[in-house]
């Protein structure tokens, strides 16, 4: 039984606990959203409890082919037990497709495919909205040491090869994600989550966006699209 402790941070969609164990803490997943900076705000209904079992998901296929993560146990429908990682303050999107911020920036048509991934690296800092950096900057700030951006790079291409597979499997396009490291006990593992939340999931065959497009752009059936992932997502795990 693990015992929820002292509250240690709010996000915008989580909330993190410690727990008995210093090495652990505990997530709550919510069902806030956010977007554009925080300045667009509302709730998806059961959100939090959709995200949760996807990642807690996501999170067990990749350490069954060998990418370390903070998964521990998903304890019930929106808690989920972690390791308790040193947090690399720098976000990593990978992208397969144009879409979002890279249609924007480089003026490309969304929904071209890519030769081959792209990696990108931000600044987490909202005050800041999240500046796009590159690995000099990691660096020199002191945010990420050289084995340590080797390291996040090696992983984050083998995830989204694992990733881009799996979802193809379920007839949906992984077009891009944003994925969270940190550091412990000297390793660089996985943390955060992945979810509809932090990633851009078109239905292969009739592109319908079933991610949190639907929330920014106001699109409606945000709840729906999210139950239809994790509804394919048991499939193919069963
Ligand atoms: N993303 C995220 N959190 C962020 C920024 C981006 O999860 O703070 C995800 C987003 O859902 C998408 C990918 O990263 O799957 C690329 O996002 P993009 O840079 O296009 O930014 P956006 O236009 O979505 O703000």
């Amino acid at each position: 039984m693990v015992q929820r402790g002292e509250f240690l941070y709010e996000g915008k969609a989580k909330q993190i606990f410690a727990t008995d164990d210093p090495a652990n803490v505990l997530m709550i997943y919510k069902d806030d959203a956010t977007a554009f900076d925080g300045t667009k705000k509302g709730t998806i209904k059961n959100k939090g409890i959709v995200n949760n079992r996807v990642s807690c998901l996501l999170f067990k296929y990749l350490e069954k082919h060998g990418v370390e993560t903070h998964l521990l146990t998903q304890i019930d429908d929106r808690n989920v037990l972690v390791k308790k990682l040193q947090i690399i303050p720098v976000e990593v999107v990978i992208r397969n497709v144009v879409a979002g911020s890279l249609a924007q920036r480089l003026g490309q048509d969304e929904g071209t495919a890519l030769a081959g991934p792209i990696i990108e690296l931000y600044y987490k800092n909202d005050d800041l909205h999240d500046p796009m950096i590159n690995e000099y900057h990691a660096r020199v700030m002191g945010w990420a040491n050289d084995e340590q951006l080797r390291q996040i790079q090696m992983q984050a291409l083998k995830i989204n090869e694992l990733l881009q597979a799996f979802f193809d499997r379920i007839g949906i396009i992984l077009v891009d994600f944003k994925l969270e490291f940190g550091v412990y006990e000297n390793r660089v593992l996985l943390g955060d989550e992945i979810s509809p939340d932090t990633c851009r999931l078109w239905d292969k065959t009739s592109l319908e966006k079933l991610d949190k497009d639907r929330f920014r752009r106001d699109l409606g059936k945000e709840e729906e699209a999210y139950q239809e992932v994790v509804r394919r997502i048991e499939a193919e795990l069963k």
